[in-house]
């Protein structure tokens, strides 16, 4: 439960700058916080802060974990404060909720990749995309989330929805497996079954 002093706690360390971000992640806040207020959202200090260390954790990050890392001697959120923070950075397409590991990731293809032109008619498309599908590739061993977007696969689920006259409101699909990196280290004999291949195909 938030009390009175909590809602003030929470908002009167608003404007203080807590948490130091490197510049580049301070880029990409600075480049949400211009599409959050294009969309008439404001991205108060605290939302910053929650996105700032979801870009920072290269992981996807859990709600607890988050609010560990934005707790200080003077300050310490509430539960809800940080859900609701993650709830608007969610409705603004700047993090995605993957499911299966009950953690949040940054949009990758809003935020990661900056192109050196401005193309707003461009991000509000893909925003507008990415806000109701998200693919993702999981990998088990080392935890890393990939973000996909592949509008085939899109077509292909839309036609299914179609067939079965089911109204499609949003698509999650998350697939666990091996990254490159774990797939190699999990198979030392990625040599010897190279060979293998080359013999059994010779
Ligand atoms: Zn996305
Ligand atoms: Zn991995």
């Amino acid at each position: 439960m938030e009390t009175d002093r909590d809602f003030c706690r929470a908002h009167c360390t608003d404007r203080m700058i807590l948490i130091d971000f490197s510049p580049a992640t301070a880029t990409q806040l600075d480049r949400a916080e211009a599409l959050c207020s294009r969309q008439g959202g404001r991205m108060t200090q605290q939302r910053r802060e929650i996105l700032g260390l979801i870009l920072d954790a290269k992981k996807p990050v859990g709600a607890y974990d988050l609010l560990e890392k934005i707790k200080t001697p003077d300050r310490r959120p509430a539960p809800p404060t940080v859900y609701r923070a993650l709830d608007f950075l969610l409705e603004h397409g700047l993090i995605h909720r993957i499911e299966r590991l009950s953690a949040f990731v940054p949009c990758t293809h809003l935020l990661h990749d900056a192109p050196a032109h401005n193309h707003d008619h461009c991000h509000e498309h893909d925003h507008d995309t990415c806000l109701h599908t998200a693919q993702f590739l999981i990998c088990r061993s080392c935890k890393s989330v990939t973000e996909i977007v592949d509008s085939s696969l899109m077509a292909t689920l839309r036609g299914i929805c179609r067939e079965q006259n089911f109204v499609m409101q949003g698509a999650s699909i998350e697939v666990i497996g091996l990254c490159a990196t774990c797939a190699a280290e999990a198979s030392p004999a990625g040599k010897a079954s190279h060979k293998q291949a080359a013999s059994s195909s010779s």
